[in-house]
């Protein structure tokens, strides 16, 4: 055997024997994660499980789950990019999503890749490093459902488990995709009533092998409820309702037996068969030491207390915090925010865990500041309030009292069939767009809004199956509004903010005016800053300590999204995705300074920056907006423009807005191609434009009643045209 063969012989010899030392194995592992990633069988993300999110503190270059942690402080440790050199924050690359809608999703990381959703339930795996694009999953929501989706067709993001993706469809669908490549690996439907209208669009969450969505749909016609599937199987493990059903069946567990009796059964419309609402669409928070669950709940349907239980009632559990154990889904304990809530004052904000001291004493607490105007601070374990104060302007109530945790409620603000103007809005003082708790300043940051809510309720309800069923008249709302812009006497417009909050002695801090109301989710950091953007496409970092801004850029979209943090090969990256849309960008009437109306464009991008960064942004180029060139109206026409006027405040507003006027991503009816005046049947009554989310209405309106809509909105054209065209006199 010659020298060289030997040599050989020895050196396969000696790599076996490397290879069979454990020791060994792991340093060539740790010395060359990326193979270990990219090897045969295993998927991003494979060994992320409950210890390794409860645990995320120990490798904050990846944030695995939807608030990052479950306590969902969305404060991201790593420092590097800091308060002294944020300066030189700039664009890494940029990832195009060629979309129109809201984009709301918080991407995840985890072993190098990213995990973004987009409108209509879409999934994108990007390499976190180059924005190269790995796999991409449609779930081919179908077009008409965006009817069944009150604020637009988005999706706040994805679960990441053991090697695979979860993500809720609008369309109800909870779908297991493989982490590495996209493929479907079980897709359920979670709706458990198709005669009642279910959407998804909130983030699913994962604990103990089991994944945890709540659906949508309380501005129509739904229960509201949660439920736990098997992560392996996609068997129904438990569900929650969050309102009672039927009164005349027993309930399905004590709880809401006894939340029963917080409502009037005898109502002419019976709520159980208009649904009772109380959707759990958004939050989500975890405490594995107490193995509790905690989500918000939604409003009441139909909105109108009156309707929905005449006799009064706190009508549980509505507008709550609730506590489940994880594991079995039972009832630990609910704090309702609004009792007896008639203002859509979801209590779907997020919810915050965190540890405080307050009196000397540690608390174990919980963080809540919902629609209704109010931040509170609750006892995580037991559901005991601890204290509660406005964080803006707020008329429904004087305060809480602390002793019952019950709102001293201003009896004005219960309205009945005339103007009430009540704040916050039913946008809320707060609504879905996160806010983040930084434990190194003790305080909370909130995308806060002040904004008044007009209402005049129905003194009855046209009840329509897959429609909105709010008992509130929008037509006379709007005949009501538009007397007071005529008169000089509109409520002031809406206003944002970001409030930096003292959840210890429920202060304000600081806050930061945003210009638009309708603005991003907040992430603060271990380098003492704060990034949140706005309606306009600004993104900006903060002093996290004093709110001075210390850095922006102009995004060319307007951004909802919170962003997240992650590092690849020791490097810190900030991500955003910006798309403007959601319940206050669908129409956004009279909001002068919306990302649309600035850009004339609403095209979905998902941008990475880092210090150095030095990619430029640029404006996307306008989809074109069509000249203002209605068809005459003839004397039927003009017969009918005020029956016209009260269908579609009644039908169509929600989307396309306020007198058929839209600055949003929803198209200015008014600004109509041509050959669209003529195909007004065909869309709204065949479903002509569906595959773009313009549903058939067919089982709500009439042929006469789209020819008044039709009448209406061609009336606000000529309108528009004569004020685009004042010295051409009245456009015939
Ligand atoms: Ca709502």
């Amino acid at each position: 055997m010659n020298a060289r063969i030997v040599g050989h012989v020895e050196a396969v010899l000696l790599i076996l024997i490397l290879l069979f030392i454990p020791g060994y194995a792991a340093i060539m592992r740790a010395q060359h994660p990326a193979a270990t990633a990219a090897s045969a069988n295993s998927a991003p993300g494979a060994n992320v499980d409950s210890a390794k999110i409860a645990n995320a503190d120990t490798d904050p270059g990846e944030w695995l789950s939807h608030g990052r942690t479950y306590s969902e402080q969305r404060f991201s440790p790593l420092d590097q990019i800091n308060t002294a050199n944020v300066k030189s924050l700039g664009v890494a690359w940029e990832y195009r999503t060629y979309s129109v809608r809201g984009l709301e999703a918080t991407p995840l990381v985890a072993d190098g890749v990213m995990y973004i959703t987009l409108a209509w339930s879409k999934v994108i795996a990007l390499d976190a490093k180059t924005g190269k694009e790995l796999w991409t999953y449609d779930p081919k929501v179908p077009g008409a459902t965006g009817r069944y989706a009150c604020c637009d067709v988005v999706n706040r993001g994805v679960a990441l488990w053991k090697g695979a993706v979860f993500v809720g469809t609008l369309d109800g669908r909870l779908i297991k995709l493989n982490a590495k490549t996209g493929d479907v690996v079980w897709s359920i439907d979670t709706v458990e009533n198709h005669m009642h209208t279910y959407t998804i669009t909130g983030a699913p969450r994962v604990m103990n092998g089991l994944v945890v969505i709540g659906n949508g749909g309380a501005e129509y016609d739904s229960r509201g409820y949660v439920s736990a599937f098997d992560t392996d199987t996609g068997k129904l493990a438990w569900r929650f309702h969050v309102v009672p059903g039927d009164p005349s069946k027993p309930q399905e567990n004590a709880a809401l037996q006894a939340a029963l009796k917080t409502w009037d059964t005898t109502g002419k419309y019976k709520f159980w068969n208009i649904g009772g609402g109380g959707a759990p669409w958004n939050s989500m928070a975890y405490d594995p030491q107490l193995d509790l669950l905690y989500f918000g709940t939604g409003n009441g349907n139909p909105w109108n207390r009156n309707l929905r239980s005449p006799k009064g009632g706190d009508n549980l559990y509505l507008s709550s915090v609730v506590a489940l154990h994880a594991r079995t889904g039972e009832f630990a304990w609910a704090y309702q925010t609004t009792p007896g809530d008639t203002w859509d004052f979801d209590s779907t904000a997020d919810v915050v865990l965190a540890d405080l001291t307050i009196d000397g004493k540690l608390r174990h607490v919980l963080m809540h500041a919902p629609k209704n105007g109010f931040f509170y601070v609750i006892d995580r374990a037991t559901g005991k309030l601890i204290s509660a104060q406005k964080f803006g302007i707020v008329n429904w109530a004087k305060s809480i009292d602390l002793k019952t945790g019950r709102p001293v409620e201003n009896p004005d603000a219960r309205y009945k069939e005339k103007l009430t103007v009540v704040y916050p809005a039913a946008t809320g003082a707060h609504n879905w767009q996160p806010m983040t708790y930084d434990p190194q300043t003790g305080l909370v940051y909130i995308p806060a809004m002040d904004a008044a809510q007009p209402f005049i309720g129905s003194s009855s309800i046209d009840y329509h199956p897959h429609a909105w069923n709010l008992g509130i008249d929008f037509a006379a709302i709007s005949d009501a509004v538009l007397k007071l812009i005529q008169s000089g006497q509109a409520p002031a417009p809406a206003v944002g903010f970001i409030k930096a909050w003292n959840p210890v002695t429920q202060k304000e801090a600081w806050q930061v005016s945003m210009g638009g109301s309708w603005n991003s989710g907040l992430m603060s950091t271990g380098g003492g800053l704060l990034f949140g953007g706005d309606a306009y496409g600004m993104f900006s970092a903060y002093d996290a300590k004093n709110g001075k801004r210390l850095w922006n850029i102009d995004l060319k979209t307007g951004i909802l999204a919170p962003a997240m943090s992650y590092t690849i090969d020791g490097e810190q990256y900030v991500a955003l995705l910006a798309g403007w849309g959601g319940a206050g960008g669908l129409s956004a009437f009279r909001d002068p300074n919306t990302a649309l109306s600035k850009y004339q464009t609403n095209q979905g991008r998902l941008f990475v920056f880092k210090l150095g960064g030095r990619q430029i942004v640029q404006p996307l180029s306008p989809e074109g907006t069509p000249p203002v060139d209605p068809p005459a109206m003839t004397a039927a026409e003009n017969a009918m423009t005020a029956k016209g006027f009260t269908l579609y405040h009644t039908t169509c507003l929600v989307c396309h807005g306020f007198f058929a006027q839209s600055e949003g991503e929803v198209p200015d009816l008014r600004l109509a191609a041509p050959e669209i005046w003529s195909q007004y049947d065909a869309i709204v009554l065949d479903g002509a434009l569906q595959d773009g989310g313009m549903a058939s209405f067919k089982d709500i309106l009439s042929k006469d009643d789209v020819t008044a809509i039709r009448a209406y909105v061609l009336q606000q054209s000529h309108l528009a045209w004569d004020q685009a065209h004042p010295a051409a006199g009245h456009k015939p």
